[in-house]
This record gives C-alpha cells, sequence and structure tokens, in this order.
C-alpha cells in the first residue's frame, strides 16, 4: 500500500487508510464467532491496551446475551478506570446554517429551501455565548456550515474571538472546539491561531459508494478531501481532533472498523491518535431524506454495544454523545463509556436567545433531551456522576501526544478528578439551582476522598478559595 502523501493546499491525493476489501474480509472471516474467543477478547481488553480490527470485528458480531453482559461489565470497568465517574459538558453554538453541500441527512442542505438562513452577526455571537456563561458553560463547540462566503476561516475566525471575549461577570468560554469543514493546511494554521481546542469534522460514512450517494454535490462529496481532513490538520499543528461517524447511513459493523482503520493511520503517521469520537445517530431532519428513513438504522442495543466496543478498542480516546439522544440513552451510555456529553443543547443559530426547543424551519435537526444543564447535573449528581467543566490541560498545553502520554499510564487522573471537583464546585456556587447546589456538594464531599493524596490537601484549600469567590482554580 502506498503511504498517504498530503500535498498542502494541492490536488487531493487518494486515501489509503480505508483499505474496503481489507474491511470486507475481517467481517467475512470473523462472521461467526466462537464464544470461547470472544470472552478472551473481552478479557484482553480489560488490560486497556486496546484491540485490533479482528478483534473489534469479533465482538461487534457477537449475538449472545452472556457475551454482552460480559462486554458491559469490562467497558464499564474501563471506562471507571480510566475516566472514574466524570463527564465533561459542552454546549453547541450554531454560528451559521448557510451551506453549499447537500448532504441527504442534514436540514441545512442547499435543496432544503424551507430553512430559514442565518449567520450570527458578532453581537448576536456574543449575545448567545453570554446566555450559555449564565446557564454556567464553560466549553462550548461552535458549528458552522459550509460556505465559501458565509463560512469563510475570516469569519470563523472572528466567532471564536467575540466568543471568547464574552463574559459573564468573572465568567468566560474556556475552551472553543470547532465543527466545520475540512480546511486547507493554511486555513487549518490560521484556525489553530485562535486558541482553539479540538477541531472536528466527521467522515460520516466511510463507505465510499454510501458516501456518493449521501453527498451528491458540493465540496463535500470529495471523500478524499475530507478523509484527509485530520492529516492537514496535523501537518497545520493542531493536536487535538474529533473523528466521528453518522450511525444509519451504512453498516455500523463495517463504518466502526474503518474508524479503526483512520485512528490506526493518525497513530501511525503521527504517533497520536484522535482526541475524541463522536457517535452521533441519525435524527429527523427537515427536507432530508436520509435523516428521515435512515438506510441502517442502529437500535439501541445494538448503539450500546458499538459504544461498549468503541470503549474497549481505544480505551484512552475521549467518546462524546450529544442531545441527540433520550435522557434515558444518555444515562446507560454515559456507564460504558461515554466521557464527553453536551446539555442544554440547540441546534440552530440564535437558538439561545430565541429560547424554544424546537424550530423545525432554522433546526439542524431534532434533539431529544431538552433537559437544562442545571437539570442535566442534577440527574449526574444523583447518578454518582462528577459533571465536570474541567480545562485545565488544554491550558496547560496537555494536549495531542503530552495528553496521551499522561493518559495512557493513567497519571491524568490524578489531576482530573480535582480539576471536576473545582470547576463543579464554581458552577454550584455560581449558576446552580439550590436543590442541584445541594446534590452537587454531597458529590464534592464524597470525591474527595477519592483525590490522589498528595493533592487532597491543596484541593481542599482550593475548593475553599472558590466558595469565598475566586475562579478559575486547576491543577
Ligand atoms: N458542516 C460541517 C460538516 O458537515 O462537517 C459541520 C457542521 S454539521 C452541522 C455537524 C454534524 O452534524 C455533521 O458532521 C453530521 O455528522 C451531523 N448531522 C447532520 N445531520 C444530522 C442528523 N440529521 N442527525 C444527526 N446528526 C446530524
Ligand atoms: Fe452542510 Fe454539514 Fe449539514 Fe452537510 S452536514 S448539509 S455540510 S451543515
Amino acid at each position: 500500500m502506498n503511504p498517504l502523501t498530503i500535498i498542502e493546499n494541492g490536488p487531493r491525493v487518494a486515501d489509503s487508510f480505508i483499505d474496503e476489501a481489507k474491511i470486507n474480509d475481517i467481517l467475512a472471516r470473523t462472521s461467526k464467532p466462537d464464544k470461547k474467543r470472544a470472552l478472551e477478547v473481552i478479557e484482553k481488553a480489560k488490560e486497556r491496551k486496546g484491540l485490533s480490527m479482528e478483534e473489534t470485528a469479533l465482538l461487534l458480531q457477537t449475538h449472545d446475551p452472556e457475551l454482552d453482559e460480559a462486554l458491559f461489565k469490562t467497558a464499564r470497568h474501563v471506562k471507571e478506570h480510566i475516566y472514574g465517574k466524570r463527564l465533561v459538558l459542552f454546549a453547541p453554538l450554531y454560528i451559521s446554517n448557510y451551506c453549499v453541500n447537500n448532504c441527504l441527512y442534514c436540514a441545512f442542505r442547499r435543496d432544503n429551501t424551507e430553512l430559514r438562513r442565518r449567520a450570527l452577526t458578532p453581537d448576536e455571537i456574543r449575545e448567545e455565548t453570554e446566555i450559555l456563561l449564565q446557564e454556567g458553560h464553560k466549553r462550548l463547540l461552535v458549528v458552522f456550515g459550509e460556505h465559501p462566503h458565509k463560512s469563510t476561516i475570516e469569519y470563523i475566525g472572528e466567532s471564536i474571538e467575540t466568543v471568547y471575549a464574552a463574559r459573564d461577570g468573572e465568567s468566560q468560554i474556556r475552551r472553543i472546539n470547532v465543527n466545520a469543514a475540512p480546511m486547507t493546511v493554511d486555513e487549518l494554521r490560521v484556525l489553530k491561531s485562535f486558541g482553539i481546542g479540538t477541531f472536528q469534522s466527521f467522515q460520516e460514512t466511510y463507505h465510499r459508494e454510501t458516501y456518493r450517494i449521501m453527498h451528491p454535490s458540493g465540496p463535500k462529496s470529495d471523500y478524499n478531501w475530507r478523509v484527509t481532513a485530520m492529516d492537514r490538520a496535523f501537518e497545520a499543528g493542531i493536536d487535538d481532533m474529533g473523528i466521528g461517524l453518522l450511525f444509519g447511513l451504512y453498516d455500523i459493523r463495517w463504518e466502526v472498523l474503518a474508524l479503526l482503520a483512520h485512528c490506526n493511520h493518525l497513530e501511525e503517521k503521527f504517533g497520536v491518535g484522535p482526541h475524541t469520537i463522536s457517535v452521533p445517530r441519525l435524527e429527523p431532519a427537515l427536507n432530508a431524506p436520509a435523516a428521515n428513513s435512515p438506510p441502517h438504522p442502529v437500535d439501541d442495543e445494538t448503539f450500546k454495544r458499538v459504544v461498549a466496543i468503541l470503549r474497549l478498542a481505544v480505551p484512552y480516546t475521549g467518546m462524546i454523545l450529544t442531545t441527540r439522544e433520550t435522557s434515558e440513552m444518555r444515562n446507560e451510555a454515559f456507564k460504558l463509556g461515554v466521557s464527553q456529553i453536551s446539555a442544554g443543547s440547540r441546534t440552530y443559530p440564535g437558538a439561545y436567545k430565541e429560547h424554544k426547543e424546537h424550530l423545525p424551519d432554522v433546526e439542524q435537526f431534532t434533539i431529544h433531551d431538552t433537559r437544562s444543564l442545571d437539570e442535566v447535573i442534577a440527574e449526574l449528581c444523583r447518578d454518582g456522576f462528577v459533571p465536570s467543566f474541567c480545562t485545565a490541560c488544554y491550558r496547560l498545553g496537555r494536549t495531542g501526544h503530552d495528553f496521551m502520554s499522561l493518559a495512557k499510564p493513567s497519571e491524568i487522573q490524578n489531576f482530573c478528578l480535582p480539576n471536576a471537583l473545582l470547576t463543579l464546585r464554581e458552577y454550584l456556587v455560581d449558576y446552580a439551582s439550590p436543590s442541584t447546589k445541594e446534590l452537587g456538594e454531597n458529590v464534592i464531599k464524597e470525591k474527595l476522598r477519592d483525590v490522589y493524596e498528595r493533592l487532597q490537601a491543596e484541593a481542599e484549600k482550593r475548593l475553599a478559595r472558590i466558595e469565598n469567590g475566586e475562579h478559575d482554580l486547576y491543577f
């Protein structure tokens, strides 16, 4: 196989790392998995060293309640060992729904003439950010449709600056992740210079024929340009990448293997895999035929199994779940492997000021979990989770390879738990309702005992300083 070569901003070179014949072959070879072998793979996963494509395929193709039980148990174990009970919270901020692509699953598609198009002005972006700050958010994902004039790198940069500049008293957004179309290396360098956290761009489907059908026109119809987006991001010096699949477009077993091939490729070429994997399932969307009738729907049981299998296959890669899922499904997925979640989300530009749960003629898709951030935090605390707004790693430069070298020996945990508690205390002091504050304080009291011994006394001191009005303390 030829190694991938990227010609900066030049011809779009074919990728070689999504080898369809190899994926088909692995799936065929593991189509009737032996139960004993599957149990061995699950046992091996406890070592938290990840799984090969073959091992993953084997688990994806098992249909046995006893194996499912072992799989879920091990996924919970791996998740707890690496991430503890922490769940990092963020909100999406839709900036523009102008789009020149025609993705058959998205309401922002060009042919959806019933959609009201909006690109927020700097004032509107500031207002939206202030509302999110007043809810207690510290981490935002800014989202853009693809448009040569409406979503230029200058507009994206200006939007990011506006978000970072917004304030609510002492509070400000501390990390902005970006979900946007793939860019050239030069554009990505500019994007990095605005101080972004993760650059997200999902392949949606790695299956070329499905990709071709789903993306009939516009720049997104170029499979290779999209699948090499993260290679260019690395070249541009961005080392936190978010990749993802849109569940429901093609056979999910095939897609998961291709996603692993993508992770392996990044790891081999750049020494570090993606920072996060997103697992969105298709949701209904206005005038989006593939969303309203998914070609390969993924049922709840399969969805949970895939989350668990991904947790075992790439244990140190964060997994993101959004409000596309119901609160019931989210609670299950949190235990199985999800490490970051959105809360209090809306999916259209101007949504937070508009304050409507759904607005079909502007939103991208329907969300299921419409609870407020305060409600989500209360429920997480009740279920024994530790809601976190931590951004310490990013701000201390612990990203990419540096992050993974701390994460893999689980050293990061020593910092993560006290940092999560510090950000939770800050939220409780500044923004929580009285009942959520009480629940959150119980979590802090209980989890403080699990903080790494050498940091415990200092963590207590810093928690007290936050109670007394200080902000933004971290390890
Ligand atoms: N326009 C950019 C792009 O497509 O990469 C970024 C923004 S797009 C709004 C963000 C993501 O939303 C897409 O990558 C896709 O995975 C997801 N999405 C689109 N339509 C969806 C639907 N109907 N249900 C769930 N997720 C959807
Ligand atoms: Fe545009 Fe992204 Fe929606 Fe496709 S998924 S129509 S590129 S906004």
